[in-house]
């Protein structure tokens, strides 16, 4: 039977949409394409009972195949895309001086706690679109829909697009207003395992030879640390200060920034200022009840659940008291491994600008990866609102 899960933001329940999923893809009706995010990889594994932060990105990649998806993206490249126009929007901002410091708002736990309780933060929220609403656009109407030409006016042509995620809030945030239904429906870790049992797919016998397809495939290993708490900091800070000019040798590690336990971890960075990573909700609202925040930070990452992504509320259940450093030191090591470590030196990404975008945050840019936000009343507080006006009519 199907089961709901409560994200460890709040208030948000995980609707399960893996059986409608694999009715479309049996359907072959309109191209498939799916993302996978970056704390997916280093965590599905336990899922099948494999040693906690085994590597699984090639299995997962055969078993998305095996399952039917006709491309298979990694969000990573979009991480990598978000960091160009984010690290372009704080360096415009520090110009400017305005709305600083900046908040990223790749996570939408923190987007809607934002929204719901504090809305006049709202201005200081980065407009950049996290990775997956980016990835989104571009598989549905950006180049890659236009590569697969057909009839888009009577939308046939339109590709049915997933996504996996470690996160019940990415279901949600693909409905936001804005977002254009670019991603069809997100799936959870969980939920991903589940269907690769469903179908019989022996995932631990699968070959680790899987790869990403191209253009929308490529990555670097600052764009796979956004899964961890303070890796989006640690990322965009990679680019600012080249964006910025500063000589190559300043630090790719920024070990300040990193780590699953401690609540708020800061750095200064030559040539950009001090920047803060709250690991956690509650890091974060410890951080704002003071008002130095204003004048401290230029910039602030803020990710809902302790540990960032990896902790995140759509990932395996486990009893291991150590999960989150196992996944942490996973997301780490593919990250030092990797061929490209800074997100602007991936070449696809780099192509787009090229040919399609110009710059970060040129109009073309804004059109495609930017979003807005709003203030909005909780639910609760809409109860206490109609209790009120029923206390005062009955009175
Ligand atoms: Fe989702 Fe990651 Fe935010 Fe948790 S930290 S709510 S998993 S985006």
């Amino acid at each position: 039977g199907q089961c709901t899960l409560v994200c460890p933001v709040g208030a948000l329940i995980e609707a399960p949409h893996w059986h409608e999923v694999l009715r479309t893809l049996d359907g072959h009706r309109r191209v498939s394409v799916v993302q996978v995010a970056p704390a997916t990889r280093v965590a599905i594994s336990e899922e099948f009972g494999l040693a906690p932060g085994t590597v699984s990105t090639g299995r997962l990649i055969n078993a998305l195949r095996a399952l039917g998806f006709d491309f298979v993206f990694d969000t990573n490249f979009a991480a990598d895309l978000t960091i160009m126009e984010e690290g372009s929007e704080l360096l415009a901002r520090i110009r400017g001086g305005k709305d600083l410091p900046l908040f990223t708002s790749c996570c939408p736990g923190w987007v809607n706690w934002v929204e719901l309780n504090r809305p006049d933060l709202l201005p200081h929220l980065s407009t950049t679109k996290s990775p997956q609403q980016m990835h989104g656009a571009i598989a549905k109407r950006g180049m890659f829909a236009r590569a697969l030409g057909g009839d888009f006016a009577s939308g046939t042509a339109e590709p049915y697009v997933v996504s996996v995620m470690p996160c019940t809030a990415k279901k949600d945030e693909a409905q936001r207003p804005g977002m254009s239904g670019d991603v069809d429906h997100v799936l959870t870790t969980r939920e991903l395992a589940r269907m690769i049992r469903t179908r019989g797919i022996a995932f631990g016998a699968l070959p680790e030879d899987g790869a990403f397809d191209s253009p929308l495939g490529e990555s670097t290993g600052a764009a796979q640390i956004f899964g961890a708490s303070g890796g989006v900091m640690e990322a965009m800070v990679r680019t600012a200060t080249h964006l910025q000019g500063a000589d190559e040798s300043l630090p790719l590690e920024w070990e300040a920034l990193r780590g699953v336990r401690r609540g708020v971890k800061t750095a200064t960075i030559p040539g950009v200022g001090t920047v803060a990573v709250c690991n956690g909700i509650a890091a974060a609202q410890r951080l704002l009840e003071e008002d130095t925040w204003r004048d401290e930070f230029v910039a602030i990452e803020v990710m809902a659940c302790v540990g960032g992504c990896l902790g995140g509320g759509g990932e395996p259940k486990s009893l291991d008291p150590h999960i989150l450093e196992k996944r942490a030191r996973s997301i780490y090591a593919v990250d030092a491994q990797a061929p490209r470590r800074r997100s602007h030196e991936n070449t696809d990404v780099q192509t787009l600008y090229a040919t399609e975008l110009g710059a970060p945050n040129s109009p073309a840019a804004h059109q495609l990866l930017h979003t807005r936000y709003a203030a909005r009343q909780s639910p609760r507080a809409l109860l206490m609102q109609f209790l009120d006006c029923v206390d005062r009519r009955d009175g």
